[in-house]
Formats: structure tokens, C-alpha cells, sequence
């Protein structure tokens, strides 16, 4: 007995299909998405009907998703795609109608067995509802696809449909994930890493730049900015008080940060940032370090999240073991044993008075080094 099947990939929209009048452009967008996410396993042909979409591998590799390992792989980064509430690997039947029946049977048993379920239940769906039959006797035509799992894709909406934004990335748990739920709203990325080398390792710049390639799988490419932060934190350290460091050190963060995004057409910044996790994420620490940013708003999906909420978004995206590791970050360096936790206006004015902002901010933008960072590239 010939087999008489090919293995394809059956994947669901989500939201898209409530969209209205530009729905299309939502759409291609995700088809778009998809064909870039899935180029590196080989061409397919990638069609959509209704809210489903079909992935079946080209002429040139008709093999490819027959391969179980291989399957799992491009089912997983279809998954991966935002725009799609699940996929299924589908196994399509054709030939004469006992060819089928004895395939189906024989592919349900090897699933009853693999699983050791007792029990099974065969459903029948229209993916068309023009067509005019009704589903009982679909099951009658020359043709037939059967899945038995569903797996979960990351929903949200394709990115390229809400513009870019500037993530502040550092090396930990929260701006990964940060990033990768502004991406998930259809938000294409760029990040800005502030580097304290050599007070922090070349390890430090190794690890963000492995934490843009994971959120880069969901995200698409990441252009990563690396501002060389030293010599801005040794001028800080001297002519700023001790206790409101990490405050004159974040605004100014925040506002190379913002000259970076207005340069790159990013039209927001994107942080890490929860409210109270931190001394620095106090409300009167947030406002005064949102303050310099005069012209987009500052996004901080994280803001009402509790650590663990985050973590377990981050173990999901693939991201908490590289965030876990242990290399220090710039602000651990230069941290200070009591910073103020509720600082005013005041204090800010005080500890800017000896310091040429200005300068500062231009000489942060200026050493700017930039990196493409996309999944499968090596830099
Ligand atoms: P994360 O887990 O993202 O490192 P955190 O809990 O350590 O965050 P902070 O160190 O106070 O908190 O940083 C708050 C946010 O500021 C980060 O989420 C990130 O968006 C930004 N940030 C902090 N340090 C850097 C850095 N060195 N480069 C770029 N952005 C940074
Ligand atoms: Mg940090």
C-alpha cells in the first residue's frame, strides 16, 4: 500500500478576523510574516481561505514535513507567527475512497497508540461554507485532511501593522518580555542597550544580544543599538550626588533613548519597567524620569504584572534561562547604597546643576554601534 498522503500545516487567525475594513492589509501583512518566519525550512505555498491558513511544502522539497522532527520545528515557528490563535500538522489524503479509509485507519491507530487513548471521536468540518454540501457528505469526496492536536499559537496581531518602537534592553527578565508583548500588538522592534564595558563584560553584550535573537523569533529582525555608557557614568559619579544616581543615570538613558527612536522612526519607547518592583520604578521615580521625553510616550507593558506573572511569560518566549544568567548590568556597577526612592523636582534640579546634559546626550548618540540581530544570524 502506497501512502497516499502528504503532511501539511493547518494554522487559525485570531483577531485579524474581527478586523473590519482593513482586514487585508492585516492579512497580507501575516502571510508576509509567515513566508519570512518560514524561509529557512525550505518553500511553501502558503494559502488562505476564510480564517484558515494552509502551509503545504513546494514541489522543490516535497518532503520536508515528513520528517517528524523537521514538523515539529516548522510547526513551532508557525505557532510563533503573531496573528494566529493555533496550528495543526495535518495529514491531506487523496486517491479512491478505500485508499483513504484504509490510511485514516491506519493513522488512527498509530495515534490511539502513541497517546494510548481508548476512546476517539471523528468530526467532520466545512472550512468553506459556500461549498454545498453539507459536512457528512464532504467525508464522501476524494480527499481529506485529518489532524488529531492543536497547538497554541501567540495570538496578538502581525507585526509591521503598528509601527516600531525603541526597547530599552537590558540583560534581565522583564525588557525581553517587554519587548515581545509590544511585538505581540503588531509592533515591529528596535532596542538600545546602554553598555558600561569594562565595568560590565563582553559576556553582558553577548547575553542581550542572544535575549534580541529569542524575542527576534516572534518580533522579526531586532536592529540593536549598543551606546557605550562608561565614560556618561564616570562623569555622573563625579559630579552627581551618590544618593540620586541611578534617577540622573536613567533620564539620560531615557533621553538618548528618545534622540535613537525620533533618528530610527520608532514612535515610542518600550521599557521593562513594574510599578514598586524597584527603587527606581517607585511613581515618583517613573514620573521623573518620563518627564525628559518631550515627544512619544514612554510604553511599560510590565508596569502591572508581578515578577512572577513575568517570569512565567518569560519561560514561555524561551527567554529565562539566557535572562537568568548570571552577568552584571550597568546598574548594578554603579548602584548606590541608598538611593532615594521617592526623589522630587528639587533633587533632580540639584543633581543635574553640575552636568552638561546636552553634551552628555550627544556623545551617547554619537558612540552608538548598531547590530542586525535576527534568529538564525550569528553576531
Ligand atoms: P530588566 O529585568 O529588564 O533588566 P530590571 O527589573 O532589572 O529590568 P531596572 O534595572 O530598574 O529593572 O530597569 C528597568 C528598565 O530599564 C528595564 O526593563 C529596561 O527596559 C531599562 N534598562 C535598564 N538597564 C538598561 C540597560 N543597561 N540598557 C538598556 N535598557 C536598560
Ligand atoms: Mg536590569
Amino acid at each position: 500500500m502506497s501512502n497516499s498522503y502528504r503532511t501539511i500545516i493547518l494554522a487559525r487567525m485570531g483577531e485579524i478576523a474581527l478586523k473590519g475594513l482593513n482586514r487585508g492589509k492585516f492579512e497580507r501583512q501575516l502571510m508576509d510574516n509567515m513566508r519570512w518566519r518560514l524561509k529557512e525550512y525550505g518553500a511553501f505555498s502558503i494559502v488562505q481561505s476564510q480564517s484558515r491558513i494552509w502551509i503545504e511544502p513546494k514541489d522543490v522539497n516535497p518532503d520536508v514535513l515528513e520528517d517528524k522532527e523537521t514538523a515539529e520545528l516548522v510547526l513551532n515557528a508557525v505557532t510563533q507567527v503573531f496573528g494566529l490563535v493555533s496550528a495543526s500538522l495535518v495529514r491531506k489524503f487523496s486517491g479512491d475512497m478505500e485508499t483513504i479509509k484504509e490510511q485514516a485507519l491506519k493513522l488512527t491507530e498509530d495515534i490511539l497508540a502513541e497517546h494510548d487513548y481508548k476512546t476517539f471521536k471523528v468530526e467532520s468540518k466545512r472550512g468553506d461554507k459556500r461549498f454545498p454540501l453539507a459536512s457528512p457528505e464532504i467525508c464522501a469526496r476524494e480527499e481529506m485532511y485529518v489532524y488529531s492536536e492543536k497547538v497554541e499559537g501567540h495570538r496578538g496581531l502581525p507585526v509591521g501593522t503598528a509601527g516600531k518602537g525603541m526597547l530599552l534592553l537590558s540583560g534581565g527578565i522583564d525588557s525581553p518580555v517587554a519587548g515581545y508583548m509590544m511585538a505581540s500588538r503588531g509592533m515591529q522592534l528596535e532596542a538600545i542597550y546602554f553598555h558600561s564595558y569594562p565595568y560590565t563584560s563582553e559576556r553582558a553584550l553577548e547575553k542581550v544580544k542572544d535575549l534580541a535573537r529569542i524575542v527576534s523569533q516572534y518580533s522579526g529582525t531586532i536592529l540593536l543599538h549598543v551606546c557605550n555608557f562608561t565614560d556618561i557614568q564616570l562623569n555622573l559619579y563625579k559630579n552627581s550626588p551618590q544618593d540620586m544616581l541611578t534617577i540622573t543615570m536613567r533620564r539620560i538613558m531615557f533621553e538618548i533613548a528618545e534622540e535613537l527612536a525620533n533618528k530610527q522612526g520608532c514612535k515610542c519607547l518600550i521599557t521593562g519597567e513594574s510599578l514598586g518592583q524597584v527603587a527606581s520604578q517607585t511613581i515618583e521615580a517613573i514620573q521623573i524620569t518620563n518627564e525628559v521625553v518631550k515627544t512619544m510616550p514612554v510604553f511599560r507593558p510590565l508596569i502591572g504584572l508581578d515578577k512572577e506573572e513575568t517570569c512565567n511569560i518569560s519561560r514561555r518566549i524561551g527567554a529565562f534561562e539566557t535572562s537568568i544568567l548570571p552577568y552584571e548590568d550597568c546598574c548594578t556597577v554603579f548602584v548606590a547604597k541608598h538611593p532615594k526612592t521617592h526623589p522630587q523636582k528639587k533633587h533632580i534640579v540639584e543633581a543635574e546643576a553640575n552636568l552638561d546634559i546636552e553634551a552628555l546626550v550627544k556623545q551617547g548618540v554619537e558612540g552608538i554601534e548598531t547590530y542586525k540581530i535576527e534568529r538564525t544570524s550569528k553576531n
